[in-house]
């Protein structure tokens, strides 16, 4: 055994770097390769003493080198195939009783006996923190055959050869303490290994936690949300139903067809409202359900075709619309989403204008600035009173007693500019006039 372990290379112990193994991989590898290493050093030693044989080489150091040769090619057999346990029990096992007789027939001056130790200490390597019980169990069996060596002086069959130690001794003890440096090295680095991945496991889960806090957020937002808009829509869509209903019950009294036309006008205005908001609610549940498609848009031919649409507004051919559609590429967006941009910005210009002034005007403007695209919406009309700026955009707010519509208009646009990543600004004196602003991210592919 003296030669056989003094010539372990370091590095056939080390682990490859750079890949992901939890510990007992690690074990598993390391004693395949210590198999392969245990072949080759007893296969060396074989040979070198059954041809150079001399008189110091009896049959049983020959027949040690041998079983270990056979220990070496078992234990990587098993090893290799998956059979980690019983490898580690059978080389632990082997390994313990072939030292022990090799410890007797060599003498304890050649300090065989050294490797008892690094022996021990690699037990810890196969049987860790959760295996304490195989782990003790080679602990005493290897301290056992050490204390049952030194009691009775080693040489307990009577085999032991005479050979010059002087040698040997410095060999062994030098490969014993390479073996156990190695050892705790190694033990040492798994257990770095493991704390590292406890750090990133923590980090992990801090992360999780932070992504589970947002997503909480967002769930209260969507949960406040919900109730508010069940409560609205569930009102504004009764509110105009009942007064339908009264209406219809107070013609079925009256005779006079003037009346009934009054009711009949009423009952229009209100189903057209109930329109409007289904609309709205609908146009809503699009973005939110909707992929984004992004193509190459006409936007003046949008825009033209969203002022005509509206053209049953009241004011609406008072209004003078001027268009300025001037990017320097290819307009690219999502039409269906731009084109409810549009229609909610300029029938609110519309909805909201001035008539007591002179041109009233409602301008729409495309261009391009500092690689983004502009859409901006211009009216000379009523204005926001400045309380009002930040509340526009929430759901259902309507900041004009006049406003007929369903306070959803702004928060869908704001929804829809959040969805295309992109920004809104809203500049509005009251008495002067508003200009809302979009802001996109230019698409030069579609
Ligand atoms: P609504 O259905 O009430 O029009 P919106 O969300 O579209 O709901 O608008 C919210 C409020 O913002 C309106 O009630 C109105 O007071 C104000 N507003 C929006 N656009 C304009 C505008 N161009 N001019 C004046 N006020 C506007």
């Amino acid at each position: 055994m003296l030669g056989y372990l003094k010539r372990i290379k370091l590095s056939r112990l080390n682990i490859p770097d750079g890949i992901e193994f939890d510990g007992s991989q690690k074990q598993n590898i390391v004693l395949s390769k210590l198999a392969l290493l245990v072949i080759l050093i007893a296969s060396v030693h074989l040979i070198d003493d059954g041809i150079f044989a001399s008189e110091s080489n009896n049959f049983y150091l020959i027949l040690t080198e041998f079983l270990l040769v056979v220990i070496g090619i078992v234990t990587y057999i098993l090893n290799e195939g998956r059979k980690h346990g019983i490898a580690k029990h059978f080389f632990l096992l082997s390994i313990n009783i072939l030292l022990f007789f090799m410890n007797t027939i060599v003498p304890k001056e050649s300090g065989t006996f050294f490797f008892f130790f690094p022996l021990m200490a690699a037990t810890f390597i196969f049987y860790g923190y959760s295996e304490t019980f195989k782990r003790y169990f080679y602990l005493i069996l290897t301290s056992s055959l050490f204390i049952v060596l030194t009691l009775l002086d080693f040489n307990i069959f009577g085999l032991m050869v005479e050979m010059d130690t002087a040698y040997d001794f410095i060999t062994n003890l030098l490969s014993s303490n390479i073996l156990m440096v190695m050892t705790i090295h190694f033990l040492i680095k798994l257990n770095k290994q493991t704390e590292n991945n406890l750090l990133d496991h923590q980090l992990g889960m801090k992360k999780l936690v932070d992504e589970l806090k947002d997503k909480n957020i967002h769930l209260e937002k969507a949960n406040t949300e919900l109730d508010k808009f069940a409560y609205c829509v569930s009102h504004d869509l009764r509110a105009p139903l009942s007064s339908i209903l009264g209406l219809i019950n107070l013609s079925s009294l009256e005779k006079s067809a003037k009346v009934h036309q009054s009711y009949l006008d009423m009952m229009k205005d209100m189903v057209t409202k109930l329109d409007h908001f289904i609309h709205d609610i609908i146009s809503y549940s699009r973005n939110t359900k909707l992929e984004l498609e992004i193509e190459e848009i006409n936007l003046e031919k949008l825009v033209n075709e969203n002022i005509n649409s509206l053209k049953f507004m009241k004011g609406w051919n008072q209004i003078d619309f001027i268009l300025d559609i001037n990017f320097k590429h290819p307009f690219v967006s999502d039409q269906s989403r731009i084109s409810i941009i549009l229609n909610n910005l300029v029938a609110n210009s519309v909805k909201y204008h001035d008539f007591s002034k002179d041109k009233p005007y409602v301008r729409v403007l495309g261009y391009s600035k500092k690689g983004a695209d502009f859409i901006s919406i211009e009216d000379n009309g009523s204005g926001i009173d400045s309380e009002y700026h930040d509340k526009i955009y929430q759901m259902f707010f309507r900041g004009n007693v006049n406003s007929t519509g369903s306070g959803l208009g702004l928060y869908i646009v704001k929804e829809i500019v959040d969805k295309l990543q992109g920004e809104i600004i809203m500049e509005s004196t009251p008495g002067v006039g508003s200009v809302f602003t979009i802001k996109l991210n230019t698409h030069v592919n579609p």
